[in-house]
């Protein structure tokens, strides 16, 4: 029987008759795929957001994550969730074949979302985060960056925050505090905290890369003078092994009415909980040129404000449907 989450029969029309997507196969990058495999990988998105992200949609909700001062505690169906998803190789969805993505169309990737979102969007919001993450490092990070952190990503075993906001500084970035100090070997050390990070700590992935917004001392004021950093929480070596713990610290959860099941938290980088080589600061890799940072960061936020309002469209549009088929279906 076909989920309640979405109508099929409107994302058909949405897709196909309104947007006609398979055109989009006549590109070179699109030309390995057809209406057929379109059809797979929203099929497979169904299935998998009914069997294993909705049955625990409510459970999220009222049980969510907890921090005793050492660890987070989050239901397990959680991570049981995000493995499926991960092994079906939907982080990589809209990304290229040569990071082991699908290399579907961004809309059809995102129609694929939807069923995810409409069926737990606090469960969804790891991946969404993870993905947005992901793409902006293939846009602007290096064939390094990209070996290190993205690889991992795509496969599930690492995940993705976005780290802009700070407790003095939510739409106001110009006054964003946290600073990065070059190094001798040429990374940074950061110094700050982070207020309202999504994702930001949790033990359902084996590292989770932070992507920061710091000032580098000296640099101009306001906005121009932001950059843009990669701070793993476990410092990765060469090989792509786990070493050392990084200087980020979770400092509490924050509560919230919605999304909440995707931990929310305030992050210390740099206050001394862990120190890295010994050193104080949280190790950070720059990511493109000094004091680009925002403009790198628009990659992620706008791909996050197109994910934030389709999800929000699936949660209405469920609710209407459940609603809907409560409303035919009870006795009186
Ligand atoms: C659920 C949730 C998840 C979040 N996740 C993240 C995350 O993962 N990473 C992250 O970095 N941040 C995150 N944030 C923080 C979010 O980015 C900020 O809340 C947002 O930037 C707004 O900042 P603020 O809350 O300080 O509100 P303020 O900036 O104080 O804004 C308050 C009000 O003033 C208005 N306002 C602000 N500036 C102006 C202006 N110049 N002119 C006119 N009106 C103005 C705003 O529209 C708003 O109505 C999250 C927030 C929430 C609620």
């Amino acid at each position: 029987m076909a989920s309640l989450l979405l109508s099929r029969r409107d994302l058909d029309f949405l897709l196909h008759e309104w947007l006609d997507v398979e055109s989009l196969t006549a590109r070179p990058r699109f030309a390995d795929h057809s209406r057929e495999t379109f059809d797979a990988v929203l099929d497979l998105s169904e299935t998998i957001a009914a069997r294993h992200f909705a049955p625990h949609n409510k459970k999220n909700d009222t049980q969510e994550p907890r921090f005793d001062g050492e660890r987070v505690h989050i239901i397990p169906e959680v991570e049981e969730a995000l493995k499926v998803f991960a092994g079906a190789g939907l982080i990589g969805g809209g990304m290229d074949h040569e990071v082991g993505g699908m290399q579907l169309p961004s809309v059809v990737a995102n129609a694929c979302f939807a069923w995810f979102q409409a069926a737990n969007v606090g469960t969804a919001a790891y991946p969404f985060l993870t993905i947005g993450n992901a793409n902006l490092l293939l846009a602007h990070g290096t064939p390094g960056q990209i070996d290190t952190y993205v690889l991992p990503m795509v496969e599930g075993r690492f995940s993705g925050t976005m780290c802009l906001s700070e407790p003095q500084a939510g739409s106001s970035l110009a006054d964003v505090r946290t600073r990065a100090e070059q190094a001798d070997d040429g990374t940074y050390r950061l110094f700050g905290n982070k207020m309202w990070i999504s994702g930001g700590d949790h033990e359902l992935t084996e590292n989770i890369v932070h992507l920061v917004l710091a000032r580098i001392p000296g640099g101009p004021p306001g906005v121009k003078g932001l950059s843009l950093f990669i701070v793993p929480k476990v410092l990765v070596g060469a090989d792509g092994t786990l070493g050392e713990r990084n200087d980020v610290a979770l400092a509490g959860l924050n509560h919230k009415m919605g999304y909440r099941g995707t931990t929310n938290t305030l992050l210390n980088f740099g206050e001394g909980a862990f120190r890295p080589g010994g050193a104080p600061g949280a190790v950070g890799f720059l990511v493109g040129e000094p004091h680009r940072g925002l403009s790198y960061m628009f990659h992620m936020m706008n791909e996050a404000r197109i994910g934030v309002g389709l999800g929000a469209t699936a949660l209405g549009y469920t609710g209407y449907r459940h609603a809907l088929d409560y409303a035919r279906t009870r006795p009186h």
